[in-house]
């Protein structure tokens, strides 16, 4: 009871303080397939995650709106993103950065190349900023 009484909880007010989360997710359930940008697992809808390609933290209004801001990633991806482990770089390639040791963790990060990011050249600026501002290089 109580577990789920956090759970309502923590999504009231990640809602509240990102009005247009609920929006955005929206757009991608209707606009993109359902699968992961970064290891292109499809998934059904509940396992993925509604990931900021610029962090939203550093983003003006006008970009937080900007239904090109997001795309599908999993959660693990969406992690992996947010630290800087992977990135997008022209024309919609994810790479990985050197500090992540592959040999350590051989069966988590599983990036797939096999097509390019479709969204890449319409959303440009937002990976350009995250691979020079976030991407551990
Ligand atoms: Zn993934």
């Amino acid at each position: 009871m109580i577990t789920i009484a956090r759970y309502f909880s923590n999504s009231a007010i990640n809602y509240t303080s990102r009005p247009e989360q609920r929006r955005l997710r929206k757009f991608l359930i209707d606009n993109h397939e359902p699968y992961c940008i970064i290891c292109k697992s499809k998934a059904p809808i509940y396992l993925l995650e509604c990931a900021h390609l610029k962090p939203r933290s550093v983003s003006n209004n006008k970009e937080r709106n900007d239904n090109g801001i997001v795309s599908w990633m999993c959660r693990n991806c969406h992690k992996f993103y947010d630290i800087g482990d992977v990135s997008v770089i022209d024309p919609g390639i994810v790479v990985v950065s050197p500090e992540f040791n592959s040999m350590v963790y051989p069966n988590i990060l599983k990036i797939d190349n096999t097509f390019n990011i479709r969204d890449y050249e319409k959303n440009k600026e937002y990976y350009d900023y995250h691979f020079h501002k976030v991407f551990k290089k």
